[in-house]
C-alpha cells in the first residue's frame, strides 16, 4: 500500500461501503467534487477524520458552523428542550420566542415562517410573491444560487442560462428572467418593459456563492427603488449572508430593506432550519390560508431551541469583530504567501467570507468573475485539503467565531507548505 493509501485507509474503506449503498458515496451532489475523506468528529474550528488527520475548517459545513462545531451552550439548550418532546404537531412557546428573536435581530421584518432548508424557504418566498401580486415572472441573476429545485437551479450553458441537471424540466425556468447582477440600468429596463408581469426580484444581496462579490455602491438602493415603483416584491436570499454579515445580515450591512428574505445556515449554530421573514401585509397571506406553506418539521423543538440560543448568543456576545480580525489577518497572510511564491493569488471579499482564486480582473458580476483563473484554484484545493485545510474547490472560505490565533498560525503554515509542494 502506498503512503497516501495507508494514510486514508479507514476513509477508503468507508468510501467503498458508501459507494455500494449511496449514489456517488455522498448524500448531496455538492459533495461529489469534495474530498472523499470521512470525518470522525469536529470541535471548535477543527475537523478530525477517521484516520487521525486534522483539518482547520474553512468550509464550516457550507456555512452553518458559524459559532464553530457543536457550540456547547447551544447543544445544551437543544438537548434540554428536546427532553420535553421533539415535534408536537401543535404550537409551542419556543416557536414564539425564536420568531421574536429573529424579528428583533433583523430589525426590518414583521413576521417569520420557519422551514427546514434554505431551498424550501426560497420556494415559499417565490410562491408568496406570486400569490400576493397575482403575477408570474421572477427576475433573478447570473451566478446566484437559490437551491437545487427545478425552478431555481441553473447553469451557464452555450445557449445561455438553462437547466443544470438531467431530469430538470426546462419549462420550470420559463417564468424566470436571468439578468447580469450589479447593473442597475439592466434591472430598471427589464422592470419597465415587463412591469405588470413581474412578481419578484430575487438575489443574493452579496453574491457569496460565486466569488463573494459585494453590491456596487447604490445598486441595492436602485433595485429597491425600481421594485417599489413597479409593485415588485424584492426578495433577498440571505441563506448564507444572514446572521453572518451581522445580526441584520446584508440588509443591515448595506441599509436596504427587502420585502421578503430567506435565512438558514448561520442562524442556528449548525441545526437544519431555515426562515422566511417579511412584511406583515405579505406574510399574512400565509395566515389567511390564501397562500400555502406547510411542513411536518417546521418549528420543531430542536430547531426552535437552536435558533433561539444562537440568535441570543449573537446578540449578547457578538463574535463579529473577532471574526473580522481573524479573517483580515488570514486574507493578508494568504496574499503574502502568494506574493512570496510569485503567484497571482487573488484574495477578495469580506473577512467573514472571502474568495481565493488566481488572476487579476475587475470583478463585479458572474461574467467578470470568469476572467479569473478559477480552475487553477480548483486544482489547488485538494492539495490544501491534503495539507490539513478543509476548503472547497469553488474558492469560498468561511470564518467562524472559533478561529483564533492557533488556527491562523496553522492555516498559514499549512497553506505555505501546500503551495510550496504544489508549485515545485
Ligand atoms: N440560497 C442560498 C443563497 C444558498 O447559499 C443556499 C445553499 O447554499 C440555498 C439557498 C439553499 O439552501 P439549502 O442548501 O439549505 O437548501
Amino acid at each position: 500500500m502506498s503512503d497516501a493509501a495507508q494514510l486514508l485507509a479507514r476513509s477508503n474503506s468507508l468510501r467503498r461501503r458508501a459507494l455500494a449503498c449511496t449514489p456517488g458515496g455522498v448524500h448531496s451532489n455538492v459533495r461529489l467534487a469534495g474530498p472523499q475523506v470521512f470525518i470522525d468528529h469536529a470541535h471548535g474550528a477543527w475537523l478530525y477524520d477517521v484516520d487521525g488527520e486534522n483539518y482547520v475548517d474553512y468550509l464550516l459545513g457550507q456555512g452553518p458552523n458559524f459559532l464553530g462545531h457543536a457550540p456547547a451552550h447551544i447543544v445544551d439548550a437543544v438537548a434540554a428542550a428536546c427532553r420535553k418532546g421533539l415535534i408536537y404537531g401543535g404550537q409551542h412557546k419556543l416557536e414564539v420566542e425564536a420568531t421574536e428573536a429573529v424579528c428583533e435581530a433583523l430589525g426590518w421584518a414583521d413576521m417569520v415562517r420557519f422551514g427546514v432548508s434554505g431551498t424550501e424557504s426560497v420556494q415559499a418566498a417565490l410562491r408568496l410573491a406570486r400569490g400576493a401580486t397575482g403575477r408570474t415572472k421572477v427576475v433573478r441573476f447570473e451566478g446566484h444560487y437559490h437551491g437545487w429545485l427545478d425552478n431555481v437551479l441553473t447553469a451557464d450553458g452555450p445557449g445561455g442560462w438553462g437547466t443544470a441537471s438531467a431530469g430538470q424540466l426546462a419549462s420550470h425556468l420559463d417564468d424566470f428572467l436571468v439578468l447580469p447582477w450589479n447593473d442597475a440600468g439592466v434591472l430598471r429596463d427589464t422592470l419597465d418593459r415587463h412591469r405588470d408581469e413581474i412578481a419578484a426580484v430575487i438575489m443574493e444581496p452579496i453574491m457569496i456563492n460565486a466569488g463573494v462579490i459585494e453590491p456596487r455602491p447604490g445598486y441595492l438602493e436602485a433595485v429597491r427603488e425600481a421594485c417599489t415603483r413597479h409593485g415588485v416584491v424584492l426578495i433577498f436570499d440571505e441563506v448564507i449572508s444572514g446572521f453572518r454579515l451581522g445580526l441584520g445580515g446584508a440588509a443591515g450591512r448595506y441599509g436596504v430593506r427587502p420585502d421578503l428574505a430567506t435565512y438558514g445556515k448561520a442562524m442556528a449554530g449548525g441545526w437544519p432550519v431555515s426562515a422566511l421573514a417579511g412584511r406583515a401585509d405579505l406574510m399574512e397571506h400565509f395566515g389567511t390560508g390564501k397562500v400555502n406553506h406547510s411542513g411536518t418539521f417546521n418549528g420543531s423543538v430542536m430547531a426552535m431551541a437552536a435558533v433561539q440560543a444562537t440568535v441570543r448568543h449573537l446578540a449578547e456576545d457578538p463574535p463579529y469583530s473577532a471574526i473580522t480580525a481573524h479573517g483580515t489577518a488570514l486574507m493578508d497572510g494568504l496574499r503574502s504567501i502568494g506574493t512570496s511564491h510569485h503567484l497571482p493569488l487573488r484574495v477578495a471579499g469580506l473577512p467573514v467570507a472571502f474568495h481565493v482564486s488566481f488572476g487579476d480582473a475587475e470583478v463585479y458580476d458572474y461574467r467578470s468573475l470568469q476572467q479569473l483563473d478559477l480552475g487553477r484554484y480548483t486544482r489547488l484545493a485538494p492539495e490544501l485539503v491534503g495539507h490539513g485545510l478543509w476548503v472547497a474547490g469553488r474558492g469560498v472560505w468561511y470564518v467562524s467565531a472559533r478561529h483564533g490565533a492557533d488556527e491562523l498560525d496553522a492555516a498559514l503554515t499549512r497553506f505555505d507548505k501546500a503551495i510550496t509542494e504544489w508549485v515545485s
